[in-house]
């Protein structure tokens, strides 16, 4: 790397959210920055989460503490969703917060804000080198696919997780620390049911005003059927448990106690069932779709399985499927700046870490607060 009189050299291997963050922060802490990443253009995995509007951070992402990871609290209250906004807007991007709480800017899309922040590197001198396939070290250098050799004063990490490998992360940095990586699962993502034939025309259907029973907790959201399972915001926060295992049923009348649901399918008349079940406990075709699917031959007394109905799943939809992943580099391999133990002067940052969190803002959060704490820590240990 060429050396800028005065000034410290930071690399960064991985040009995501997280990369990007602690380029930036390293260079506003003075220190000369050059980015690596093996793609052709930067944050892929970040423009396609813009696809389907970016959700970027969470009112609560500090308060409610979904990630049950202590070691990245600090890191999320150094840089949490008010600090986000802010930093959105000095990009010339407005936020709106939904109403569930997520964040989103108001263009809903990455790319203007990639836009913006990529000419704000630019102006603090930092570069980037596409195509620059790290391999790992030799010696105190970093090495590349092609051969270069750099050495830098400190280098930023931030390989990303392990799904969506088109888009430039496949874990196969871990083969560079074995010893230090939780094995990576699927985290936010669907579960294969095998479905009958009858179920064809319910693809795509929404299912609401449903609950998601597992481990004795009913669980409220959306989900979707689809031809490989269940998906959607509905299904994705509960991946920790059913990955592990943990049995699905639903609760097709969560309003309604089980006494309830009995009276309204009391007096049924000449009606067919399925339009006495749309018509007394007001189910919905995909949710009577369901109740036939996992319950036949159906018992005499309706209401038990209509508020407990076992949804027999075959596992998580594969890793490279999922919006994020769980596992990766240990906490006990880092210390309190991110910096690795056994490797000096080198630092991690973002979904390569091991914290998991639903969606809804929580992972980009992350990956900002993590890619900012490495950064600014990796520009001092340079001064140092
Ligand atoms: C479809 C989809 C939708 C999503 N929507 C949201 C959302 O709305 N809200 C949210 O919070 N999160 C969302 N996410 C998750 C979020 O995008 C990721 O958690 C985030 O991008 C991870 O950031 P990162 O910088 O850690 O890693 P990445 O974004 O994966 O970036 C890692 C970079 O490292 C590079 N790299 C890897 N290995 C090497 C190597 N050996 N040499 C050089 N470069 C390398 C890669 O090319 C990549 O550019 C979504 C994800 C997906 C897939």
């Amino acid at each position: 790397m060429e050396r800028n009189a005065g000034k410290t050299n930071v690399a960064v291997i991985g040009a995501g959210p997280a990369g990007l963050m602690a380029a930036e922060a390293a260079a506003r802490a003075g220190a000369l920055v050059r980015i690596f990443d093996r793609m052709p253009s930067p944050a892929r995995k970040f423009l396609m989460a813009g696809k389907s509007g970016l959700n970027i951070t969470h009112v609560e992402a500090g308060t409610r503490t979904p990630y049950g990871c202590p070691p990245l609290m600090p890191m999320v209250d150094a840089f949490g969703p008010e600090a986000i906004r802010d930093w959105m807007a000095d990009l010339g991007q407005a936020s709106f917060t939904g109403s569930t709480g997520r964040i989103f800017p108001k263009a809903m899309k990455a790319s203007p804000l990639l836009r913006a922040w990529l000419s704000r590197l630019d102006g603090l001198g930092v570069t980037l080198d596409r195509r620059a396939e790290w391999t790992g070290w030799s010696e105190d250098a970093l090495t590349f696919a092609d051969g270069t050799r750099v050495t830098q004063d400190a280098t930023v990490l931030a390989l990303g997780g392990a799904s969506w490998r088109r888009l430039g992360s496949d874990g196969g940095w871990t083969a560079r620390m074995p010893e230090h990586v939780t094995p990576f699962a699927s985290a936010n993502v669907g579960f294969v049911v095998d479905w009958s034939d009858h179920m064809t025309r319910h693809f795509g259907a929404p299912v609401k005003n449903t609950g998601l029973i597992v481990g004795g907790i009913t669980h409220r959201g959306e989900f979707t059927l689809s031809a490989r399972g269940l998906e959607g915001g509905g299904i994705y926060p509960l991946t920790p448990q059913l990955r592990n295992g943990a049995a699905l049923a639903l609760d097709l009348k969560p309003d309604l106690t089980e006494a309830e649901v009995r009276a309204r399918l009391a007096r049924r008349g000449k009606a067919s069932l399925s339009t006495h079940l749309r018509k007394a406990p007001r189910l919905s075709a995909v949710q009577i779709a369901l109740l036939q699917e996992f319950a036949r031959p159906l018992p005499d007394d309706l209401a038990p399985i209509l508020k407990h109905l076992p949804v027999p799943l075959r596992g998580p939809r594969p890793m490279d499927e999922a919006i994020s992943t769980a596992g990766g580099l240990r906490w006990d391999a880092v210390d309190d700046t991110l910096m690795l133990r056994d490797r000096p002067g080198t630092f991690a940052a973002g979904e390569m870490l091991d914290w998991e969190a639903p969606t809804g803002g929580y992972l980009l959060t992350a990956c900002l607060a993590t890619g900012r704490w490495a950064g600014r820590h990796a520009a001092a240990w340079a001064q140092r």
